[in-house]
């Protein structure tokens, strides 16, 4: 029984009154490698961490939804079942998933009308870049799902969580976290193809060569609905309708002659990170998990240089991991701030650590918060089971 498990069924109980039906763990991710090629239809690699969002659920005899968070002390939201798509705030990604797999034919014991009570508590930190959202709504679909003996696959799952942020909660994200958080299998990345959503598992080997990945969040803020990442998916789309393809993930190299100025450069970084992302999974195949590192930097620097969606704050993350014994490092996510991936030894990981605040310190930047993270496992139920008690 895990202790996470047995403490959030205590603060369902302590909340609902009664027992939960079941407990439910979704985890949060980070990209290894290939930025902004998903909404070019190209391919991600992601793995799920050892963080996670945990719901404790129950089913309830009426058509009302309570959900309450540990990491949003404001009390419980509480709703119907016909009000779930105009949930707002963090809810909004909870309840939102509840409206999609509803859509999508979810099954309830009075024809649809279940109703639930839902107590969240996870240790993904929001907004980092590891995809709190995303372990949110996956936590809550593999719950309600699985309470209602509901056959929905998992690529069901995580297109409901991708439409509840779609639709609900009105952020225009792909479906690479939700897959992550939900597919990923422990100690493997999962190469998606974000045209087909097919998924291969590919082995990461880093714990047995000694190598550990670290998030740098340089707390810099990026919106995503500002105008520099809705420019970058334009440029893309321009520069896909001129080389006359579906979408730049079908580019050559030798296609990128019959563009010109800025366009060629978005589309330049495309093409050379679908091509380090399949030169990655080459590598980690081979189990040659260090010959990653110069992959990652060079996915920086195209970044920065081509698609011009890197800040001096990630920059300075970057150089100064490199300069303290890191075998690569790169942005992650959309970029305009947010968090960097450093993939270096071990033994190497303190320095870094230290080194990344001084030098933000030095900068004038906010001051990062360097965490380490390991793989893990997709969304599972967790073995906890009513009248367990801790
Ligand atoms: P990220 O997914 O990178 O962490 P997002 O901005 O996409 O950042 O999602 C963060 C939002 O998701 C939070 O502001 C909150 O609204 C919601 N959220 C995530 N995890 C939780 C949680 N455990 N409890 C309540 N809300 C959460
Ligand atoms: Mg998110």
């Amino acid at each position: 029984m895990s202790a996470a498990a047995a403490e959030l069924a205590q603060a369902f109980r302590d909340a609902v009154g009664h027992d939960p039906e079941g407990v439910f763990a979704a985890p949060g991710r980070v990209n290894l490698i290939g930025e902004h090629t998903d909404h070019n239809e190209g391919h991600v690699l992601p793995f799920a961490i050892d963080r996670h969002c945990r719901v404790a659920a129950g089913r309830r005899a009426d058509d009302v939804v309570t959900i309450r968070s540990a990491q949003e002390p404001g009390g419980p939201v509480e709703t119907t079942l016909d009000a779930l798509h105009r949930a707002t705030g963090w809810s909004a990604y909870a309840l939102g998933t509840l409206w999609a797999l509803r859509e999508a034919g979810l099954p309830g014991d009075r024809g649809g009308d279940t109703g639930w009570d839902l107590v969240v508590a996870g240790d993904v930190p929001l907004g980092s870049g590891l995809s709190s959202s995303a372990a949110l709504e996956c936590a809550v679909a593999l719950a309600v799902t699985d309470l209602s003996g509901s056959d929905l696959d998992r690529h069901t799952l995580a297109r409901a969580g991708r439409r509840a942020e779609n639709d609900v909660v009105g952020a225009p994200v792909g479906i690479m976290d939700q897959a992550a958080s939900l597919l990923c299998r422990d100690g493997a990345a999962l190469l998606l193809d974000c045209r087909t959503l097919e998924g291969q598992d590919v082995a990461l080997g880093l714990d047995e060569v000694g190598l550990v990945t670290l998030v740098v969040d340089t707390r810099v803020r990026h919106d995503l609905t500002d105008g520099g990442y809705a420019d970058r998916r334009a440029s893309c789309v321009a520069a896909a309708e001129a080389l006359g393809v579906p979408a730049l993930r079908d580019a050559t190299p030798e296609m990128l002659d019959r563009l010109e100025g800025t366009e060629r450069k978005r589309a330049r970084h495309v093409v050379t990170e679908q091509a380090r992302v399949h030169r990655v999974v080459e590598l980690l195949r081979a189990g040659r998990p260090a010959d990653v590192g110069p992959e990652l930097t060079a996915s920086h620097a195209s970044l920065r240089d081509d698609f011009e969606v890197s800040v001096p704050a990630l920059d300075a993350v970057v150089e100064t991991a490199l300069a303290h014994g890191a075998l690569g490092a790169r942005l992650v996510g959309g970029g305009f701030g947010g968090s960097a991936l450093v993939l270096a030894p071990a033994r190497t990981a303190e320095e870094i650590g230290e080194a990344v605040v001084r030098r933000a310190a030095d900068d004038g930047h906010p001051e990062p918060v360097v965490r380490e993270v390991h793989p893990a496992g997709g969304a599972r139920r967790e073995p906890w089971t009513p009248g367990e008690r801790h």
